[in-house]
C-alpha cells in the first residue's frame, strides 16, 4: 500500500471544500491515514515548494499558501500517488477535466484549491515535512479499531 500527501490549500478551506474533497478521496477508495488543520509559516511553504523556488510566481505561491489555514492529509491505497493526481486533475483548472477536483471546483491556476504529491519520493518528503513529528500509521483501520476498544 502506498501513501500520498494531499493538502486542501487556503482557498479550498475558505470556500468550505474540505468536506467535498475528503468525500472524493473516500469515494475513490482511499483510506485516510492522517489529517491536520494548520497554518503554514513561510519557511514550511518554501520547503514544501522548494523545487519551484526559481519560478517567477514563487513569492505569490508562498503568499497564497500562508494566507490562511490548510488541511494536510495522508491518504493511503493502491498506486496512491498516481490515483490522487488523477482525482485532483491538471495543475491549471482551465485544462482539468470535469469530474476531477480542480475541474469541478476551481477556475484559476493561482487558486487551484488542492495539492497532491507528484511521486513516491515527493510523498515521503512531504509527509515527513508535515507529519514528521507524529506517527503516520500504515494500518489506519487497525488504529481506529484499537482506539474504539475493538482492537
Ligand atoms: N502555480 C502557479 N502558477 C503556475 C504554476 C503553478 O501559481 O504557473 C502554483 C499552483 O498553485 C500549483 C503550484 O504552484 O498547484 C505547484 O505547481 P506544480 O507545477 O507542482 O503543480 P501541481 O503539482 O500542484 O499540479
Ligand atoms: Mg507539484
Amino acid at each position: 500500500m502506498e501513501q500520498t500527501f494531499v493538502m486542501v490549500k487556503p482557498d479550498g478551506v475558505r470556500r468550505g471544500l474540505i468536506g467535498p474533497i475528503i468525500a472524493r478521496f473516500e469515494q475513490k477508495g482511499f483510506t485516510l491515514a492522517a489529517i491536520e488543520l494548520l497554518r503554514i509559516d513561510r519557511l514550511l511553504a518554501e520547503q514544501h515548494y522548494s523545487d519551484l523556488r526559481t519560478k517567477p510566481f514563487f513569492g505569490e505561491l508562498v503568499d497564497y499558501l500562508t494566507s490562511g489555514p490548510v488541511c494536510a492529509m495522508v491518504w493511503q491505497g493502491e498506486h496512491a500517488v498516481e490515483n490522487a493526481r488523477a482525482l485532483i486533475g491538471k495543475t491549471n483548472p482551465v485544462e482539468a477535466s470535469t469530474g476531477t477536483i480542480r475541474g469541478d471546483f476551481a477556475m484559476d491556476i493561482a487558486g487551484n484549491i488542492v495539492h497532491g504529491s507528484d511521486s513516491a519520493a515527493s510523498a515521503a518528503r512531504e509527509i515527513g515535512l508535515f507529519f514528521g513529528k507524529q506517527p503516520v500509521s500504515s494500518h489506519p483501520l487497525d488504529l481506529y479499531a484499537s482506539e474504539q476498544g475493538h482492537g
